[in-house]
């Protein structure tokens, strides 16, 4: 089920009508046509539709899974779709031809070339295109074990960020409450099922958090004692990396008191905890960071598919098949050099620009671009407080280092200066002080 609402760019021309479909009668077909191409360089600027929305994607702010958290308010990294840098004057002038809509697609039609999408609290509509830029990403998959869901909550969202770590507050709050030695027991230990990186940055922050930012805030609990557990069915942590890295960061982790479970599978999750390779762990906290899936959009373009249901692409980006279809990003699978591109914000960036080039040339008439390359700048892993993991060609660091140079991309990344600086400053406070500004826990509503 997709979460609701979720937020789409459409880009539309400057008389509000969607690109295209400007045809009038008693002119020819090749009149037609140079009219079309004509009217859509002007109303698009030279780097056109997919430009922009690569721009937008390019400066787009981080996941929330790529701040840590506990540290940034949602609203300082938080979508900014409708607008774009405001010192980015070509992205300004470009937006001034795009039309964003807060909806969610819920269907395509490649034979009518159109979109249904549908609008909070408004009528379904119809969107007619000429060209189609489907870049839907990922959502969170529990591998045929739905029934996970509702006891280990994923990470994905600014809200599944927020929701997660006010279950992780209100564990220790609950634990602080109880009289029950066992039940605290149970409530001071985390579970995190997937030892990628989102489950590896994530364990290091609770460790983190529990052994430092909590340390003197509780009368009757200790919140160094705090057991977190990382488990995986895979050989080990960080399986997108060097193995040597992989080392590095599980050493990290046991450093953090983090315990690491690895080769094991988990059968069962319920409201009291977790088995995995026949064992039982009782948590009170189990957090879903393994799979991934397409969003269910890339079955509707009809194209092949991977075996994780990614849209297979061609050397453009293109669907097979089909003119003006295109799939970037996570959504996306294209083979380079023999293995898959990497599902990462680096990979759907460029692969945004890419297309937008890739439409604006052939509005222009040019020739079409060569195919398309990702350029790969390196993979970076957190783990906890000074020390990170990084990985560019024949480059691999861990260690401090690594970790100023993550903070410092991630600042720059934010949208717009004041975010920037009232990170940075929050971040200096944190560093020093060991300390968060807020820490909110959600609260039932009282009836
Ligand atoms: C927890 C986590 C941590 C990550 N950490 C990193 C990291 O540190 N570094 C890194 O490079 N990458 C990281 N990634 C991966 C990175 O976030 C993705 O590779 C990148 O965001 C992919 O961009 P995208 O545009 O393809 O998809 P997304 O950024 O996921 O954007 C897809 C958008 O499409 C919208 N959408 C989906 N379906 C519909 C629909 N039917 N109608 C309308 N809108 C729809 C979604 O709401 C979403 O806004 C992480 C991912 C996760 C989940």
């Amino acid at each position: 089920m997709l979460p609701a609402p979720r937020a789409m760019t459409i880009a539309r021309a400057k008389n509000e009508r969607v690109i295209g479909h400007f045809t009038t009668a008693g002119q020819s077909q090749k009149t037609a046509c140079r009219d079309h191409r004509r009217r859509l360089r002007r109303h698009c600027g030279r780097q056109g539709i997919a430009t922009l929305r690569s721009r937008c994607h390019g400066h787009r702010p981080p996941q929330p899974s790529h701040l840590p958290t506990p540290v940034v308010p949602g609203g300082n990294g938080s979508a900014r779709t409708r607008r774009c840098r405001r010192t980015d004057s070509a992205a300004v002038s470009a937006t001034k031809n795009v039309s964003v809509l807060l909806a969610e697609v819920i269907g395509v039609d490649l034979e009518s070339r159109s979109v249904d999408v549908k609008y909070p609290g408004a009528a379904d509509k119809k969107i007619t295109f000429d060209y189609l830029v489907l870049a839907a990403g990922v959502q969170s998959s529990y591998f045929s074990h739905n029934e996970f869901a509702k006891y280990a909550p994923c990470l994905k969202t600014i809200t599944d960020a927020q929701a997660i770590r006010s279950k992780i507050l209100s564990a220790f709050e609950l634990a602080e409450s109880t009289d029950d030695e066992d039940e605290r027991r149970r409530l001071m230990t985390f579970v995190l099922v997937g030892a990628g990186p989102t489950g590896v940055e994530l364990a290091a922050s609770i460790a983190q958090m529990a052994k430092t930012t909590l340390r003197a805030n509780f009368r009757r609990i200790d919140p160094a004692t705090t057991s977190i557990v990382l488990l995986d069915g895979a050989k080990r942590v960080l399986p997108s990396f060097a193995e040597s890295s992989s080392v590095k960061a599980a050493q990290r982790l046991a450093k953090l008191g983090v315990k690491v479970i690895t080769s094991a599978m988990v059968e069962h999750i319920d409201d009291q905890g977790v088995t995995v390779g026949g064992k039982r762990i009782d948590s009170g906290t189990v957090l879903w960071t393994a799979g991934v899936s397409p969003s269910p959009i890339v079955k509707m373009l009809g194209a092949a598919t991977d075996r994780a249901g990614r849209a297979c692409v061609g050397p453009f980006l293109n669907v097979a098949d089909s003119r003006g279809i295109f799939v970037v990003g996570d959504a996306a699978t294209l083979i380079q050099d023999g293995r898959p591109l990497p599902g990462v914000a680096q990979v759907a960036i460029q692969q945004g620009r890419y297309v937008g080039g890739f439409i604006a040339r052939e509005l222009g008439g040019g020739k079409p671009p060569r195919p398309f390359r990702y350029f790969d700048k390196g993979n970076m892993a957190v783990i906890g407080k000074n020390f990170a993991i990084l990985e560019s060609g024949r480059i691999k660091l861990a260690g401090i280092i690594p970790w100023f140079i993550w903070a410092f991309i991630h600042i720059m990344f934010l949208p717009q200066l004041q975010n920037q600086r009232r990170v940075q400053n929050q971040w200096f406070w944190s560093y020093f002080t060991g300390q968060r500004s807020s820490r909110l826990v959600d609260e039932a509503p009282r009836i």
